[in-house]
C-alpha cells in the first residue's frame, strides 16, 4: 500500500482495552494519534466507526498455504484422519504446479484480508526435490507483501531424518529465503530419531540466526515428549523466545505429574505455543472409542504459567480439513469451547490468542494501537473482544497501512413480527465494559 495517501480519521470506536468514544488518526502508514475528539487534518478521509470495536488485525500463527483450497484433489480424505491426510498430500504433490499453488494461495489471501487477517505464518513442505511449493509461496509472499505479512516455515512434512534428501532440501529452502526452521519429530521413525531431529534442527536455526517452529507431539500418545527436548535445546543454544512448539496435542493425554514438571520447563525456556483448535478437535482422539479425548494442548494452564499461547487455523479446505474460511474468530471460538475458557478473562484470552499473542509468535514489529504502531486494523461489528468472538463479528472495515482495503456490510436482519422492532442486530452488552477491560 502506498503510505503517502490522505490521512484516515476513524471516528468513535471502542478499543480492546475497554476505552470507548475514541478516534484514531492514521497517517503515513502509522497510527498518528488515539484519543477523544481528534481534529481532522484538512485533507483527511473521515469515516464513522459507529462505536464499534477497532482491533489490531488478526494474526494466524500456524497455517499451510501450500495445501489450502485443494480439498478434493486428487480425492477426499475418506477417514478424515491425520495420517490419511498426510498420505493424500503425498498423492497430490507430484500433480502440483507452481502456478496452481500460487493461484490457490492468492485466493486464500483475498479471503484473509476480507476477514481482517493481515499476517500469517505458513509452513511450507520442503520434502520435494523441486521445491515447487517453496518457490510458489516465496513468490506469493512478495506479491501480497503490501497487504499481508506472510512468514514461511521450512516444514519437512515427511520427516527430516525419515525422508531421504529432506535435510538438504530444507537447507535449500532456507537459502532461498524461507524465514523459520520447521520440524516434525513425532513423525520420525523412533523417539530417539525424533529427539535427534529436534537437536539438529535447533542447531541449524542457531547457526543461521533463525527462529524455530516445529509441529511437535501432534498425537494422542502421552509418551510423545519431544517438547521437553525442544525446551532443552532452546535453553542450551540460547534460543529463548525464538522457538515455538505447534500443536503439542500429546500434552492433553500426558500424566499430570509429568506435566507439573514440564510446563515450568517450557516457561523457563520461553517456548511459545500454538494450538490449532479446529484441527486438534477434529484429528485427535481418532483411536478412541468413548470417552473421546479432545486432543488440544493445555491452553489455560500454559497461559497461567506465563507461556505465550496463540491459536492457528492450520488448515482450510485441504487434505486434512474440508471446512474453514480464514475466520480467526471461528478459531478463537473453537479454542474457547474446547478449553472451556468461558469466563470473562478466558474469553478475552481467546481473542488475544488470535491477535496480540499470535503477533508475538511471528515477532511482528509495530503491531498494536499505540501511536507509532503500523496503521493496520479491523473494525468489528461488536462492542468488545468477547462479543466479537461470540458473534464472529462482521469485519466492517479492514485497514492496511492507513488505507481501507476491505469493507463488509453490517449483519442485520429485517424482522416482520407484530409489535417487535423492524431491524434486528445481534449485539448485546451484558458484562459492564469496565469488567471486560484488561486495564
Ligand atoms: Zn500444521
Amino acid at each position: 500500500m502506498p503510505t503517502d495517501h490522505r490521512p484516515l480519521l476513524v471516528r468513535n470506536v471502542c478499543l480492546p482495552d475497554g476505552r470507548s468514544g475514541v478516534d484514531l488518526l492514521l497517517q503515513q502508514g502509522r497510527i498518528a494519534a488515539v484519543g477523544p475528539a481528534l481534529s481532522a487534518p484538512p485533507d483527511a478521509e473521515v469515516v464513522d466507526g459507529g462505536g464499534w470495536l477497532f482491533s489490531p488485525p488478526f494474526v494466524d500463527a500456524h497455517f499451510h498455504l501450500d495445501a489450502t483450497l485443494s480439498h478434493g484433489l486428487p480425492r477426499v480424505n475418506a477417514s478424515g484422519t491425520l495420517l490419511e491426510g498426510i498420505q493424500l498430500w503425498g498423492e497430490l504433490k507430484p500433480l502440483l504446479t507452481e502456478e496452481a499453488i500460487a493461484e490457490r494461495a492468492l485466493q486464500y489471501v483475498d479471503w484473509a484480508v476480507a476477514r481482517g487477517l493481515l499476517a500469517i505464518r505458513s509452513h511450507v513442505d520442503v520434502c520435494d526435490e523441486r521445491l515447487l511449493a517453496v518457490r510458489a509461496l516465496l513468490d506469493v509472499k512478495r506479491r501480497v507483501a503490501p497487504w499481508l505479512d506472510l512468514q514461511l516455515v521450512a516444514f519437512p512434512q515427511d520427516g527430516v531424518l525419515r525422508s531421504p534428501g529432506a535435510l538438504a532440501n530444507l537447507q535449500r529452502a532456507l537459502d532461498l529465503g524461507v524465514d523459520v526452521v520447521g520440524g516434525i519429530p513425532h513423525f520420525e521413525r523412533t523417539m530417539a530419531e525424533g529427539a535427534e531431529s529436534v537437536r539438529l534442527l535447533c542447531e541449524l536455526a542457531a547457526a543461521r540466526g533463525l527462529p524455530v517452529d516445529m509441529h511437535c507431539d501432534e498425537s494422542d500418545d502421552p509418551l510423545s515428549r519431544h517438547v521437553e527436548t525442544l525446551a532443552l535445546h532452546t535453553q542450551r543454544l540460547g534460543l529463548q523466545g525464538r522457538v515455538t512448539g505447534s500443536h503439542l496435542t500429546s500434552m492433553h493425554s500426558m500424566d499430570n505429574y509429568y506435566v507439573s514438571k514440564l510446563i515450568p520447563l517450557m516457561a523457563e525456556a520461553q517456548l511459545q505455543v500454538v494450538a490449532n483448535p479446529l484441527i486438534n478437535i477434529t484429528l485427535q482422539g481418532r483411536h478412541d472409542s468413548y470417552p473421546k479425548r479432545r486432543g488440544m494442548t493445555r491452553v489455560p494452564e500454559l497461559m497461567a504459567a506465563g507461556v505465550n499461547v496463540a491459536f492457528g487455523h492450520d488448515c482450510v479446505m485441504d487434505p486434512w480439513y474440508a471446512l474453514g474460511s480464514a475466520d480467526m474468530l471461528e478459531v478463537a471460538s473453537m479454542g474457547l469451547h474446547v478449553a472451556q475458557m468461558t469466563g470473562v478473562a478466558g474469553q478475552r484470552a481467546c481473542f488475544d490468542a488470535v491477535t496480540v499473542n499470535a503477533a508475538r509468535v511471528l515477532g511482528l514489529s509495530g503491531y498494536g494501537l499505540e501511536p507509532g504502531c503500523r496503521a493496520d486494523g479491523v473494525l468489528l461489528q461488536a462492542r468488545s473482544p468477547q462479543e466479537a468472538v461470540r458473534l464472529r463479528a462482521q469485519r466492517l472495515l479492514v485497514v492496511r497501512g492507513g488505507t481501507i482495503v476491505s469493507r463488509m456490510a453490517p449483519a442485520q436482519a429485517q424482522l416482520s413480527l407484530p409489535g417487535r422492532p423492524a431491524v434486528v442486530d445481534f449485539t448485546r452488552q451484558t458484562v459492564p465494559a469496565s469488567q471486560e477491560a484488561r486495564r
